[in-house]
């Protein structure tokens, strides 16, 4: 079966073999004839955008460490000048400017998980309160923070490789709800410990992050007054992340850059199960239209996304099928089976994939905390595979050639998006800063 599924197509040929490779999308598609086919609109992402804002004065209240923002969970945009002169040096500098989307220091979760999990334990939160009478639209959300009591009677589950159990499980129990996170085997310990640290029960599989899923979705049907987060299907994860495209443009704005026709945006994106950076994507496009090209980057070991979208099998292939291992350093990635609704969104508004090895990964990890003094997860680090990959990658060129914008690029902005990484504990950090593959 798996030769017959590659003969013939020489980017999964790279990928079966593990090789780092660049695929390029041939489905993407103009935005304005996507726009209308997708099932969520701009008006969606608005309206989650006005339901964060209106959690902002409950968020000060209960994460203090978000007065200073107003109560808005939102990572800087940095450039790179340090790590650009080392890439200089090197002769790999890109063109145009080089930037850091830092979801890796988003407050209370430390990754991108911030965005789409925790909007999607607010809108519970909203819709039980209002049911409940115990809010009214209008109110000010900071009274939710006085009904630790009613949330306690309901609970929050999640399967999870670990940093969306961190997002849920931190911001359920702080809101007061009883919090089940089922871990999969690659979840890391220290994310276990801090959950439990945090008052969330957490439940550990043996198999992979599929099983994981399919346990605490099964524990939670069975119980009318457990709501479960599923990752794989989840409307309103997603538009949590999409959240991050006005926002992102705001910041581009800010830092005087312009997104237009001779201006393009390039953005990569690490991929797992693919609701965040389908999310984002969304998000992205809706934004910039056409002006921007989003790459997803997954570990060779494991592009479930790549396979479903280049395949056209969506959720009905898995990495084994390929004769891939699913085992990655990069656990945020650790994902077997892409989601097959991410798979659907995604497929006209990707302009391709990069895959990376773990060793490199480790690599970069390295070269940006020795350069600009940041740290950042393994996972995170597969977004370097952006910039690198479009110089690099004969596919890659050709793309830049076919969209008009190889006389563009001077002009260019390249956000790399760091998903995760703030919470790291200290000798972890320096584990991954020493290791070498
Ligand atoms: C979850 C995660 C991703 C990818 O998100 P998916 O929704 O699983 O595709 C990327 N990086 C990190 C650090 C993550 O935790």
């Amino acid at each position: 079966m798996t030769e017959r599924l590659w003969k013939g197509y020489p980017v999964l040929e790279n990928v079966a073999a593990g090789r780092e490779t660049c695929w390029i999308n041939p489905g993407l598609r103009p935005f304005h004839t996507v726009c209308g086919t997708l099932p969520m609109t701009a008006a969606d992402i608005r309206d989650a955008a006005e339901r964060l804002d209106r959690f902002a004065p409950f968020l000060m209240r209960v994460f203090p460490e978000t007065k200073s923002v107003g109560g808005r969970i939102e990572s800087p945009l940095r450039e790179l000048p340090a790590l650009r002169e080392l890439l200089s040096d090197r002769g790999e500098a890109p063109e145009g400017r080089l930037f850091l989307k830092m979801d890796s220091d988003l407050a209370v979760a430390g990754s991108v998980k911030a965005r789409g999990g925790i909007y999607e334990v607010l809108k519970h939160t909203e819709d039980l309160a209002l049911r409940a009478g115990i809010l009214s639209p209008g109110d000010d959300y900071a009274v939710l923070a006085d009904h630790r009591d009613f949330f306690s009677h309901y609970t929050v589950q999640v399967g999870s490789t670990g940093n969306l159990g961190l997002s849920i499980g931190i911001m359920s129990a702080a809101i007061g709800y009883r919090a089940v996170v089922h871990m999969s085997a690659d979840a890391r310990q220290w994310k276990k410990d801090l959950l439990r640290q945090k008052g969330v029960e957490v439940r550990e599989y043996a198999g992979n992050y599929g099983n994981a899923v399919a346990e605490g979705r099964k524990l939670s049907d069975a119980d009318p007054k457990s709501y479960f987060v599923d990752d794989e299907h989840s409307r309103a994860l997603f538009l949590g992340y999409a959240v991050a495209g006005r926002r992102l443009a705001d910041q581009l704005t800010e830092l005087g850059m312009e997104v237009d026709e001779e201006h393009p945006l390039f953005v990569t994106v690490p991929c797992g199960v693919g609701g965040a950076p389908g999310g984002i994507a969304f998000g992205l496009r809706h934004v910039f239209g056409d002006d921007v090209h989003i790459f997803f980057a997954e570990p060779t070991q494991c592009p479930c996304m790549l396979l479903g979208l280049a395949t056209g099998k969506g959720s009905g292939i898995c990495v084994q099928d390929a004769g891939l291992t699913g085992i990655t350093e990069a656990d945020g990635l650790a994902v077997s089976r892409p989601s097959g609704l991410v798979c659907q969104r995604a497929e006209h508004l990707l302009s391709g994939e990069f895959t990376v090895s773990d060793g490199r990964l480790y690599d970069d990890l390295r070269a940006l905390y020795e350069t600009e003094d940041i740290f950042i997860e393994p996972s995170s680090c597969a977004a370097f595979a952006g910039y690198r990959g479009l110089r690099t990658y004969p596919a890659a060129r050709d793309y830049l050639a076919e969209h008009g914008l190889k006389g563009k690029m001077a002009g260019a902005s390249h956000v790399l998006w760091a998903t995760g990484g703030r919470l790291v504990p200290e000798p972890i950090r320096e584990e991954y800063l020493s290791k070498h593959l």
